[in-house]
């Protein structure tokens, strides 16, 4: 079934929706952070996850529309849980195309200003699958956000092309280890710790992906990982259940 004309036409008819899911600090349990994750309500369909209209998106050029749309959704929630005094930080998905989009930065500044939220509150996380021969152009783009604020996280970190080289020379402020590394058993330890090494030396936030159990948790935490995001403490949720979330857990 072809689902790209119904694509192009989500974002205005208000299909695209940003689910929440909770990131907690590795010791206090508490919610430190969120991550928006699209969703598409797709109206005869159903629900449909991003590992399949993101990537069409990517393809047919659309991913810009419902990029700027999750970043608006991440910047207003934001502010919003700000003035109810939670404080948790909120990070963007944000694909390598987007990136590139020379009005991507200009776009979160504009809404920075608006919702008067500090940049600091917001993520932008990036996947390291980057094509390398983006890597000077992202590079850039990269560094102008960081001027002004905003935190740079590595996302799906040990997957595929990963190498601590590459990781270096982006400039990160967070690395997300990827969820096949922490559900992955004890060859992954070795790895968590070199990339814990690393982060320490650089002052790089560490983040655990896909902590679905206590004992996954006690290993990453005793291995140094800062923050963890999992089943365990909840699953992507919209905005109104991602409320009385923060309110227990913050
Ligand atoms: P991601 O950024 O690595 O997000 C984490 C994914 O892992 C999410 O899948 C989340 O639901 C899932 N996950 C979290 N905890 C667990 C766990 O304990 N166990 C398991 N099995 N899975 C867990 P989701 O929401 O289906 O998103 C998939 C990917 O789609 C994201 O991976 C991200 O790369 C992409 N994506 C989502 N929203 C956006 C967006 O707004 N823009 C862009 N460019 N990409 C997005
Ligand atoms: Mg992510
Ligand atoms: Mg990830
Ligand atoms: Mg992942």
């Amino acid at each position: 079934m072809d689902l790209v004309p119904d694509l192009s036409q989500a974002v205005a008819r208000g299909e695209i929706i940003a689910y929440f899911q909770p990131q907690v600090d590795a010791i206090t349990r508490r919610v430190v952070a969120v991550e928006a994750l699209a969703r598409w309500r797709h109206p005869t369909l159903g629900l449909i996850l991003p590992g399949v209209f993101i990537p069409l998106a990517e393809q047919y050029g659309l991913i810009a529309d419902i990029g700027s749309f999750m970043i608006d959704e991440g910047c207003r929630c934001a502010a919003e849980w700000d003035d109810r005094g939670f404080g948790v930080q909120v990070a963007v998905n944000v694909s390598a195309a987007q990136l590139r989009t020379p009005a991507m930065l200009d776009h979160v500044a504009v809404r920075l200003r608006q919702h008067e939220l500090p940049a600091a509150a917001l993520v932008i996380e990036i996947t390291e699958s980057l094509p390398v021969i983006a890597i000077a152009e992202v590079c850039d783009r990269l560094n102008r956000m960081r001027s002004i604020g905003l935190g740079i996280s590595v996302d799906d970190y040990g997957t595929g092309f990963s190498s601590m080289s590459q990781l270096m020379a982006l400039p990160a402020t967070e690395v997300k280890i990827d969820r096949s590394r922490v559900q992955g058993g004890t060859s992954s330890d070795a790895f968590i710790t070199e990339v814990v090494e690393m982060a320490r030396d650089r002052g790089l936030r560490v983040v655990a992906e896909g902590v679905e159990t206590e004992e996954q948790l006690r290993v990453v935490r005793e291995l140094g990982v800062d923050r963890v995001q999992g089943y365990l403490f909840g699953r992507p949720l919209p905005e109104r259940d991602t409320v009385h979330l923060l309110e227990a857990l913050t």
